[in-house]
């Protein structure tokens, strides 16, 4: 177990607006920083970030929590792990600590630990194994232009020919064998039961998400396959619990400092495309991964940057893929260009022929999709009707009304119909409004009431808990998470003189109390109405709410006491000395809701 205390350091390390930037390109707006949600499909911000609290929120999805909450969930981390790759973050060392059952690492962990040895041997036979495969190699790759910093930096390597290279190295690691087997990197032979590697004689491109971890592998053949044995000449490692096809973008995590810096992104197809543009110095660059571009690549793109350059091969397969590329953009809701490499080129061969300042002259010359059909359109002598409806089909896509009539309106422009025409007949084609469910969580917890309001209010402020903490009597709470989270700020109250959901979002970071313990700082209507609120206004607004939600709370409790009375009452064969007693109660108990009514309500009479 590693002590409270050093999870709360290594939770004071990370500033969290650092660590979601990693994942999500964020914008200060007053106190919070905003962006798209990583943890739900969106095209306007509603992900906030208080950098004060160290807590973030999503109004859309309702998350929320602290930095190890974001990082479990993005990543599908344990607790542990969480704040493990967080303390390696902040250059903290974690004391060694005993494994319980707890602690033993998730599947998704073993696989991307055994590619990280992988890729460490696939690296090291590339630059320090004198072996004729691992020169092939290096000769390829240096042909090809990619620089001696670029391998480096995308940590390319080489699989040697032969059957057992990887195995050997899996055999003498702490990892077991069926591990390896599980990330798709080796196989058992059927007669020998032997284990063999996948990847044999090929460049190895690993593959890596936003926290930088190789989920996967691109290898490419070297040699010609021999008779009889299928050998593609790109071969991926197959899904597992750690990497899902079209959900990754190649050279992200490597360029995201830059994209995000530049506030622009060059999309490619493949691997080597992305690699020779970084080795020109173009760097703000990552690649689909040679299948077409999904939805969800193109969503994790635009959360970086909305400036998106697809710059795919010259040729009709690829002027087809680049269309079909910025249509997936149109659909989010963002609004791409498209490069065209002249002739039948791909960017790794122009950027090799012509070099980087004549890829920037392309890039600047980028068209949107308008003009880029419209141009494909005329130089085959299409009629200008067809180009008309493939735009009218792509401007069907578009989420937003507005956009959609601009984008109508350039097809007007550039075709000479009607704009009404073209409305018209979108119109006809526009499919049904997406119906893909927005996953808004219904609030169902905490239960509104007046605990909840005590609870929230309690959460605003420290000054507001010195007043009224001693005053909140838990037994009072019916909902047993809400009253398990007042007990913790209570326990934590008396300890540290105050309750900081920041912190106690650590101890509640598996449940839904993280998303509730983040909302008083980033709700949506705070942001909005309440901006305009001087801090002491606030105070005294959550003042209110804490002690008429306190009287509030009695007055439940009451109210519940008095139907429990008059039930009783109703019962036949009571004595009188009972009956004389439970008028005694009811008066009691009725006395005692006035006092509460006149307390909450003091200015009626
Ligand atoms: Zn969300």
């Amino acid at each position: 177990m590693i002590p409270p205390d050093k999870i709360e350091e290594v939770r004071l390390a990370n500033d969290i607006v650092g660590v979601v930037q990693e994942y999500v390109a964020l914008k200060r707006r007053g106190q919070n920083h905003w962006g798209l949600c990583p943890f739900h499909q969106e095209n306007t911000p509603s992900f906030s970030v208080h950098p004060g609290k160290g807590i973030y929120r999503c109004f859309g999805c309702g998350k929320g929590g602290n930095v190890f909450s974001f990082l479990m969930e993005v990543e599908k981390l344990t607790f542990m792990e969480a704040v493990k790759a967080l303390a390696e973050r902040a250059h903290i060392d974690l004391p060694v600590y005993s494994k319980r059952e707890g602690d033993a690492p998730s599947e998704v962990e073993q696989i991307v630990e055994a590619n990280q040895t992988a890729r460490d041997f696939f690296h090291t036979q590339l630059l320090s194994t004198p072996t004729p495969g691992a020169r092939h190699a290096l000769e390829y790759l240096t042909g090809r232009g990619f620089t001696n910093e670029m391998i480096q930096a995308y940590m390319i390597g080489y699989a040697p020919e032969g059957w057992e290279g990887l195995a050997e190295r899996a055999r003498n690691s702490r990892i077991p064998l069926d591990v390896f087997v599980k990330a798709g990197l080796l196989k058992i032979g059927q007669q020998a039961g032997r284990p063999y590697d996948v990847f044999r004689d090929r460049v190895m491109f690993p593959i890596r998400n936003l926290a930088g971890r190789v989920i996967a592998f691109g290898g490419r053949r070297m040699s010609e396959p021999e008779p009889g044995e299928p050998s593609a000449k790109y071969i991926n490692s197959p899904e597992t619990a750690a990497y899902t096809k079209g959900r990754e973008l190649y050279g992200l995590w490597e360029a995201r400092n830059e994209i995000r810096r530049h506030d622009r992104v060059i999309l490619v197809e493949g691997y080597t495309d992305a690699i020779s543009l970084a080795s020109s110095g173009i760097r703000t660059v990552c690649a689909s991964l040679g299948t077409a571009l999904t939805e969800q690549q193109a969503r994790l793109l635009l959360r970086f940057t909305p400036n998106v350059f697809i710059l795919y091969d010259g040729d009709e397969p690829g002027l087809n893929a680049a269309k079909r590329a910025a249509e997936v953009m149109l659909s989010c809701g963002a609004q791409p260009r498209i490069v065209e490499v002249p002739g039948d080129e791909d960017p790794d061969s122009f950027v090799r022929a012509h070099g980087p300042d004549e890829v920037w002259a392309l890039v600047n010359g980028a068209r949107g999709l308008v003009e880029f059909q419209t141009d494909r359109g005329k130089r085959s002598n299409l009629p200008v009707a067809q180009i008309a409806r493939e735009l009218i089909a792509s401007a069907a896509l578009i989420p937003s009304s507005i956009d959609r009539e601009a984008f109508l309106q350039e097809v007007s422009g550039k075709t000479g119909l009607s704009l009404d025409a073209l409305i018209a007949e979108m119109t006809q084609i526009r499919r049904p409004q997406n119906l893909r469910e927005t996953r808004r969580r219904k609030s169902v917890w905490p239960p509104v009431g007046a605990a909840r309001d005590v609870i929230e209010a309690l959460l605003s402020s420290p000054e507001i808990q010195q007043e009224f903490m001693p005053k909140l009597q838990i037994d009072l709470i019916k909902d047993e998470l809400l009253r398990t989270l007042a007990a913790a700020m209570i326990s934590m109250f008396e300890s540290r003189g105050e309750a900081a959901p920041e912190i106690l979002a650590t101890e509640f970071v598996t449940s839904p109390v993280s998303d509730f313990l983040a909302s008083p700082y980033n709700d949506v209507l705070e942001s909005l109405q309440d901006r305009d609120l001087s801090d002491s206004d606030r105070v005294s607004r959550d003042r209110r709410r804490a002690a008429s939600g306190l009287v509030a709370m009695q007055l439940e409790v009451a109210n519940f006491e008095l139907d429990a009375v008059q039930q009783m009452l109703r019962q036949q064969e009571l004595s009188a000395e009972r009956i004389t007693e439970l008028f005694r109660q009811y008066h009691d108990v009725k006395k005692r809701i006035e006092l509460l009514t006149k307390e909450k309500n003091p200015n009626t009479p």
